[in-house]
């Protein structure tokens, strides 16, 4: 359950443990989100250049992935509006995006979410987060508590540098918890990372 992590987290970031679990790597988590709410007859929509587990979160479920055109390297909201059919369940939204290093703002993600179906997840990674600034990540973290069916996934890997550790975390509606737990390896975050 990675108590002492989630309670240090909750500390530092102000988000209650009650809405957090720790993966490995929040590559694990990532593929933990799209097996909750993907089934192999459904989509996944992601930016053109969306980050490459994404891709690969897809493929292993079987699911169909579709990709938004982008806008400069960027992250088109009203493309992936267009998009949007009665089989997506879920987008994934890296902002900044890896490779391409682009991130939207707040208001844009905003207008996504009241513009999709409350029916799909939107899964918000802020692996780069930190780049941006704490401003950006608490504003992103805020949606959480707004819409039920945004959740955000953080990792320690980038800007702490211990990719090599595993460790990643999720903030996520309550009641998304116990299907996370249950799609997650039991132990799955070592005693190192977590420490
Ligand atoms: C690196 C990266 C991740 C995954 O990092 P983990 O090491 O599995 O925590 C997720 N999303 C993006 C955009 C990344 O660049």
């Amino acid at each position: 359950m990675c108590f002492d992590l989630r309670n240090e987290i909750e500390n530092v970031f102000e988000i209650s443990k009650k809405n957090v679990i720790c993966g490995n790597g929040s590559e694990e988590l990532i593929d933990v989100i799209a097996r909750n709410f993907v089934g192999s007859s459904d989509e996944i929509l992601i930016s053109e250049f969306g980050y490459i587990q994404f891709v690969l979160a897809a493929n292993r479920l079987n699911a169909r992935l579709k990709k938004a055109p982008e806008k400069q390297y960027c992250t088109d909201v009203d493309a992936l509006i267009t998009m949007i059919n009665p089989k997506t369940k879920l987008i994934f939204l890296a902002n900044p995006n890896n490779p391409t290093g682009t991130a939207i703002e707040i208001d844009e993600i905003t207008r996504l979410i009241k513009k999709m179906p409350s029916n799909i997840v939107l899964v918000l990674d802020l692996a780069y987060g930190e780049f941006v600034g704490f401003d950006y990540c608490k504003k992103i973290h805020g949606l959480v508590g707004q819409y039920e069916n945004v959740v955000v996934t953080r990792t320690f890997s980038k800007a702490f540098g211990l990719a090599g550790l595993r460790v990643g975390w999720c903030h996520a509606p309550e009641a998304m918890m116990s299907g996370f737990y249950a799609a997650r390896g039991m132990g799955s975050v070592n005693a190192m990372a977590q420490a």
